[in-house]
């Protein structure tokens, strides 16, 4: 599993450095619908899954969305797992 490149911080602006990094909010907002959520650069794929970097062009908010059948029902919540995981690893 790769890492995801989004970095979430309170501390620093919202910014996107693709495909280095991405910084966002910790938190989605109200404004994190759908609707707001643009793609940051392109599909990528990781051991099959294919996924994109989608962004709330209102706040920053970032998340890694998968488009795999198995992450389907929840992409954000695995996103913030996985970043909560390599938190602790650390
Ligand atoms: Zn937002």
């Amino acid at each position: 599993m790769k890492f995801s490149i989004v970095r979430y911080t309170e501390v620093e602006q919202a910014r996107v450095e693709y495909p280095v990094r991405i910084v966002s909010p910790p938190q989605a907002s109200m404004c994190c619908v759908e609707r707001n959520r643009a793609q940051v650069g392109r599909t990528e794929t990781d051991a099959g899954d294919n996924y994109c970097y989608k962004r709330c062009r209102i706040c920053g908010h970032t998340v890694r969305f998968f488009f795999s059948p198995r992450y389907k029902s929840s992409a954000f919540e695995v996103s913030v797992f996985e970043e909560r995981c390599g938190q602790t690893l650390h």
